[in-house]
């Protein structure tokens, strides 16, 4: 489990390829691909469909016998982007006789991790079509040593070891060439790369990775490091999880979706305080024979999993820590609580997701938040608030959350995509 994890991951540097990725992996487990735009009355639901748009998949399998009024929906959602640096559209940048890109930061990026990192470059460009007036979209990656954010030497900086100061604006902006640059050497580098003309690249939405691969870490290699373990080591359990899935139960239709944006608030077309989810619920209970009565009835009765990465006790930091409350790294999915809900819990999904692994055969730990520091939150409350829908926060444990390499349990990973899967057979 943890080798294909890391295949996913190296596959996935963008959410537009995390979410290719992941309709790809469904369509060979037998899922057909489907447009939002598309009749979804023609789908064959029992076979299921995965629907991808941009960063996001709704995709979704029913059990081969469904009445619309018994109908219940078991929801696993997680979210494919990562807090990274993004290339505005005028990058090309000059000073003192290096070429830079400018950047914008994205999500709650932990500055320092981006330092002294070999860079690549990842996303998607739209490029004018030779043939007609489309344009067409394209994923691409460049996984060369392309760029990088140089620190500032000891020698310069005698108080860095006292505090380092980042200014998003200043001292984020990468390196990636000497010399003058040209006014639009992105764009001319990008068309080379592409093999068409500089002006037919009409505009992109690209972002950094570090090129370091994922690898076992520790002793006894009982830990991994990667990039973007939050949040594709949930996107990945959850696909597997549905992949994997042997049959559907009768009246239930299993749903995993995959949103973009969440670390950016998730209010975008494709994020979760979009109406996708909702809207594609919707369309299944139709597409089984219900009305909206029963698509609201089936809300009801229904049950969403959020997964997403969870705080494993830090070393180093106990004091940053509720002392009751400890994940380790390979104890578990961890069941997330917040009683200002911040994570969507309540008892009684707590206890359905904790009798979930224990029929996985997995141990489970609980989360709740330092009661002096902020609580993150998750696609969970979005989720609970647009559809009025029951859910429960979960996750792996894991260290340097929102670093651009973070740390985590070699074990975990297949505790939780097991614990999903049962989570999907029985809700
Ligand atoms: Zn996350």
């Amino acid at each position: 489990m943890l080798e294909a994890l890391f295949d996913y991951i190296e596959a996935s540097p963008s959410p537009y390829h995390a979410a290719a990725v992941a309709a790809e992996r469904l369509r060979t487990a037998g899922l057909a691909e489907a447009r939002r735009s598309d009749d979804w009355g023609e789908l064959d639901l029992t076979a299921g469909f995965a629907v991808r748009d941009g960063g996001t998949v709704v995709a979704a399998r029913a059990g081969a016998r469904v009445d619309p009024d018994r109908l219940r929906f078991i929801v696993i959602g997680a979210h494919t982007d990562s807090p990274n640096l993004r290339l505005r559209p005028v990058p090309d940048a000059d000073a003192l006789g290096y070429q830079q890109l400018g950047v914008e930061i994205y999500g709650g990026v932990l500055l320092n991790s981006w330092l002294d990192r070999d860079l690549g470059l990842s996303g998607r460009i739209v490029v004018r079509d030779g043939t007609g007036d489309s344009p067409a979209t394209v994923l691409w990656r460049c996984d060369r040593a392309l760029m990088r954010v140089p620190q500032l030497a000891i020698h310069l900086d005698r108080d860095v070891n006292d505090g380092l100061k980042l200014d998003r604006q200043q001292h984020m902006t990468p390196v990636w060439g000497l010399g003058e640059p040209s006014a639009d050497g992105f764009r001319e580098f990008l068309a080379a790369d592409l093999d068409v003309e500089p002006d037919a690249v009409l505009a992109w939405d690209v972002m950094a990775h570090d090129l370091t691969p994922p690898a076992r870490l520790g002793r006894h290699g009982e830990m991994y490091a990667a990039a973007r373990i939050d949040n594709l080591a949930s996107c990945h359990a959850a696909i597997e999880a549905l992949a994997g899935l042997e049959a559907v139960p009768a009246n239930t239709a299993a749903v995993v979706v995959l949103f973009d944006h969440e670390e950016i608030g998730s209010d975008s077309a494709t994020g979760a305080g979009s109406p996708i989810l909702a809207d594609a619920l919707e369309r299944i209970a139709h597409s089984l024979g219900g009305d909206r009565e029963q698509y609201l009835r089936a809300v009801a009765r229904s049950l969403c999993v959020s997964a997403d990465g969870a705080h494993a006790v830090h070393p180093n930091y106990p004091e940053r820590h509720e002392p009751a409350h400890v994940p380790v790294l390979n104890g578990g999915p961890v069941i997330k609580t917040n009683a200002n809900v911040r994570y969507a819990t309540d008892a009684r999904t707590h206890a359905r997701f904790a009798v979930a692994c224990d029929a996985a055969g997995v141990p489970h730990q609980v989360y709740s938040h330092r009661g002096n520091l902020p609580c993150g939150s998750t696609i969970g409350p979005i989720t609970a608030s647009r559809l009025g829908m029951s859910v429960v926060d979960v996750g792996s444990p894991q260290l340097s959350m929102h670093s651009a390499r973070e740390l985590g349990g070699s074990d975990d990973p297949a505790m939780l995509t097991a614990a999903l899967g049962v989570f999907l057979a029985n809700g």
